[in-house]
């Protein structure tokens, strides 16, 4: 492997899911599918898995009464697999935040040896969310997750705002969408690559680099900071990913 890269894997679509959810005060009434995006990041410092995502159809289903349309080829080992990844290859997972549909497959424990990278101010809001907020948490996983000092999951590390995670790879607090939620950027050799996260749903939700250009998530805590969030980010990044969408699939960005 000459060089850094970030690969976007395909573990299937959520459906029936609210558009003006994903794009603030769009598409009211309209369903759309969003895609489950695991993000292989491939370096010589490390091998990260960015979003464990809603795991598997059968969780889903178990426990948010939604449907995840999941072949068996997209089980994220599955998907893994094809790339030549095993399991015990992954050193880090980055949990961009704690909504289920980001988290819920951390109930497989499928990465025993990496440590889970996550925010401390989205596992404080995961703690007493807004209630308007509250079913995009899942119950089981805050239960492993929380108390701080009775954890279910080993391999926790709490972070606090920027963290270097490896020499060519920094996660970003990027607020607005939850208090928590982070982005990841990483250095490749065409320039720095961010998975932007749940701030930019889809693809239509960035369109540029200025404030007209940015769609805010119709899920959100605040768009001061959302906005701030984002002007970081996009001053730091040279190309900037959306989290939701199928447009990302089947490319390498390095
Ligand atoms: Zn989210």
């Amino acid at each position: 492997m000459a060089s850094t890269r970030v690969i976007p894997l395909d573990c299937g679509y959520i459906t029936d899911v609210e558009h003006s959810g994903q794009q603030y005060l769009r598409g009211f009434g309209q369903h759309i599918c969003t895609q489950a995006v695991l993000w292989l990041v491939q370096s010589v410092h490390g091998t990260a898995v960015v979003d464990i995502g809603p795991g598997t159809p059968e969780l889903v289903k178990e426990r948010h009464g939604r449907t995840l349309v999941q072949a068996p080829d997209q089980h994220p080992l599955a998907a893994l697999e094809r790339l030549g990844v095993k399991p015990e290859d992954v050193d880090v997972v980055v949990q961009t935040h704690l909504h289920w549909d980001h988290c819920l497959g951390l109930d497989l424990e499928l990465f025993p040896g990496a440590d889970i990278f996550i925010q401390r101010a989205e596992l404080a809001y995961a703690a007493a969310p807004y209630p308007a907020h509250a079913g995009l948490y899942d119950a089981t996983v805050l239960h492993r997750l929380l108390p701080a000092f009775d954890r279910g999951y080993r391999n926790v590390k709490v972070i606090d705002g920027d963290f270097k995670l490896f020499k060519d790879c920094l996660l970003m607090k990027t607020p607005g969408h939850s208090p928590g939620t982070q982005a990841t950027l990483v250095t490749t050799d065409s320039g720095v690559v961010a998975i932007a996260s749940d701030n930019l749903p889809l693809q239509a939700s960035w369109s540029g680099r200025t404030l007209e250009d940015w769609i805010p998530p119709g899920v959100h805590v605040n768009l001061d900071e959302f906005y701030a969030s984002m002007t970081r980010l996009t001053a730091a990044a040279d190309v900037v990913l959306p989290s939701h969408d199928a447009s990302v699939l089947g490319q390498i960005f390095d």
